[in-house]
């Protein structure tokens, strides 16, 4: 039975490595060894989901005769086309969705 302090964390561990770690100190020296580290600059991509809200002239094909919205994805679309009508607009409510590391513009 081990009485020797473990040199890394100075508990008592039941078994003693020959280099005076035990088990758990073993094992976070050798994942140190594996990792190297480095100053990474990468590009990221961000995709959030937000709600505007805008006042706006739509037109009249994308209504029934009511003055009813109908055709929602043909509104859609001609938002997308229409987007310098919105841009500026600060959503209401945002949400990320996703971040992605597109591409490593530096590593040193
Ligand atoms: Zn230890």
């Amino acid at each position: 039975m081990n009485t020797e302090p473990c040199f890394e964390c100075g508990l008592v561990p039941e078994l003693l490595d020959e280099d005076l770690t035990c088990a758990f100190c073993r094992i976070g020296l050798f994942l140190e060894d594996a990792l190297m580290k480095m100053n990474v600059k990468f590009t990221v991509e961000t995709i959030t989901h937000g709600d505007v809200e805008i006042e706006i002239d739509v037109p009249e094909e994308f209504l029934d005769e009511d003055n009813e919205l109908r055709d929602e994805d043909g509104l859609r679309d001609w938002l997308s086309d229409n987007d310098d009508e919105w841009w500026e607009l600060e959503p209401v409510f945002e949400e990320i969705q996703s971040k992605e590391a597109i591409e490593i513009s530096n590593a040193y």
